[in-house]
């Protein structure tokens, strides 16, 4: 007599009240992305709501009707805001129905992209010769997605040490040779190219984070003397990170005089492009990134400028060979074959240090496909022609005054005030911003002054969106200089 072993399967029971509830969460997401507008843009998360998440591990079945009802009152409202026109804080994507879709597909799908011989890895592979094709990089590039920027930056700095020294490196550790790699970036690079030399176990001690112009652009004289010192003192230069939009203010080092120096000095040259490199989508961003086609390695979001969902980072690297050299490892259960699933090598998992991957290429294949390229370029012209408006408008106050040049979408800019309270003073109007519900702008510091800084990323984002911010400022800082919602009585504008 054999028994029967039934599925332990959590598939429903019920499949069309599934169904149904499941059509209610997708109209719910679509309203929200419509009407995305009518909300603040952030608010305070209730003390009763951070509660409701300290509950113990559930151990009977609930509804998905109550999990959702959950997620609608207690998550969605409390969010960073990032789909709305109003948020300019850090540089964040406003993500697309499309993607958010999409996403619905590959979650279905459920495919595990480290490799095998499915048409899934064909899709990467398709946006991998698209950024091949966008960035004027050979046949013989290869591509991989990442969580984001910061993930592709360490993968850059593996490979480039790697093509330095040597495979040795990755049996028999960095050891005296790797104590003498040293690597360039400008002081306005992302912390990230720092936390890479961390982790790579270069030390950030071996990163040279050489100064900027005016521009907050990398000072090429100062570049060159810098690597001419470190081969006087005997050690072995081998990497600069240029940057294409840089965090703070979008600067875009001079790419081209970075490839002629990187091709004399035979560094690798690195770019991060984390949201400026799809500048090459839009005409009239495109000549500003002239030289990055012949980087030897670009690192990018398309969760950033290519308002791709989160997360979908990526790394481009002109010779696949190099790339493999870095993260590629025989090991049996991963053998592969000429037929069957476990044919189709290379995999992506020899492309970066991840073994089980998820389709981020999917959301990233129909953001491509439904939009095409030309619009969303011309979605980047527009938030670099709200940029200039911002700047416009800031220029035109007297009360408000500009503080970086506006190279891209960023705009860091602030109230004026007397000297001595004026930063603390532009701290606060941007907790009362996004207090207020009505605009996220975030801060940085600016040549050792407190900016309101503003990334305009978002392709909803509109000029209205800009008036209500400036308007918010002014409106906020008027009040604070006259004391009336603040203990801190700041002094007047000047
Ligand atoms: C956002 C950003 C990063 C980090 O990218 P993540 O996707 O957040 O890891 C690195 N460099 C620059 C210039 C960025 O704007």
């Amino acid at each position: 007599m054999t028994t029967q072993i039934p599925p332990a399967s959590l598939d429903p029971e019920d499949w069309p009240a599934f169904r149904e509830q499941s059509h209610r969460m997708l109209d719910d997401m679509l309203n929200y992305v419509q009407n995305i507008r009518q909300r603040p843009v952030w608010q305070p998360i209730p003390d009763p709501v951070r509660a409701r998440f300290q509950e113990p591990l559930p151990h009977q079945a609930g509804s998905l009707k109550d999990a959702h009802e959950t997620f609608m009152q207690q998550v969605l409202p409390y969010a960073v805001g990032n789909v709305h026109p109003g948020f300019m804080g850090w540089v964040h994507g406003g993500g697309t129905p499309v993607g958010m879709v999409a996403e619905m597909l590959s979650a279905g799908l459920n495919a595990n992209l480290g490799g095998r011989n499915q048409m899934p890895v064909e899709v990467e592979r398709q946006v991998v010769r698209w950024m091949r094709e966008l960035f004027e990089f050979p046949e013989t590039a290869s591509g991989v997605f990442v969580t984001g920027t910061s993930m592709a930056n360490l993968m850059a700095v593996l490979v480039a040490r790697t093509a330095a020294i040597g495979k040795s490196v990755r049996h028999d550790g960095l050891g005296e040779h790797g104590a003498q790699l040293v690597a360039y970036t400008s002081a306005a690079a992302h912390g990230c190219v720092a936390q890479a030399m961390d982790l790579s176990g270069l030390g950030t001690a071996a990163l040279r984070r050489i100064p900027v112009d005016a521009s907050q652009r990398i000072d090429i004289g100062q570049l060159k003397a810098a690597i001419a010192a470190d081969r006087g003192a005997g050690l072995q230069p081998f990497f600069i990170a240029g940057t294409a939009g840089s965090v703070d203010t979008g600067a875009i080092d001079d790419l081209t005089a970075l490839a002629d120096l990187a091709a004399r000095e035979a560094l690798w040259f690195h770019v991060d492009g984390a949201f400026g490199a799809l500048g090459m989508l839009a005409p009239d961003v495109a000549p500003l990134l002239a030289g990055i086609e012949r980087a030897d390695s670009i690192a990018l979001d398309f969760h950033k400028w290519g308002q791709v969902p989160y997360d979908a980072g990526f790394l481009l690297v002109r010779d696949a060979t190099r790339h493999m050299d870095a993260f590629a490892a025989p090991v049996a259960y991963l053998r592969r074959e000429a037929r069957g699933l476990a044919a189709g090598s290379p995999w992506p998992c020899d492309f970066g240090p991840d073994l089980s991957r998820s389709f981020r290429a999917l959301k990233t294949w129909f953001t491509f496909k439904v939009h095409g390229a030309d619009k969303m370029g011309a979605a980047i012209s527009q938030t670099c022609a709200l940029a200039r408006y911002l700047a416009g408008r800031v220029e035109a106050d007297p009360a408000l005054e500009l503080l970086a040049p506006v190279a891209l979408n960023i705009v860091c800019f602030r109230y004026r005030a007397a000297a001595a309270d004026v930063d603390d003073l532009n701290r606060e109007l941007v907790a009362d911003l996004h207090e207020s519900g009505i605009a996220v702008p975030s801060t940085t510091m600016i040549d050792g002054h407190l900016a309101i800084r503003a990334a305009i990323v978002n392709h909803r984002t509109c000029s209205d969106d800009i008036d209500r911010l400036l308007d918010a400022v002014v409106s906020f800082g008027t009040r604070r200089c006259n004391g009336s919602s603040t203990s801190l009585e700041p002094p007047c504008p000047t």
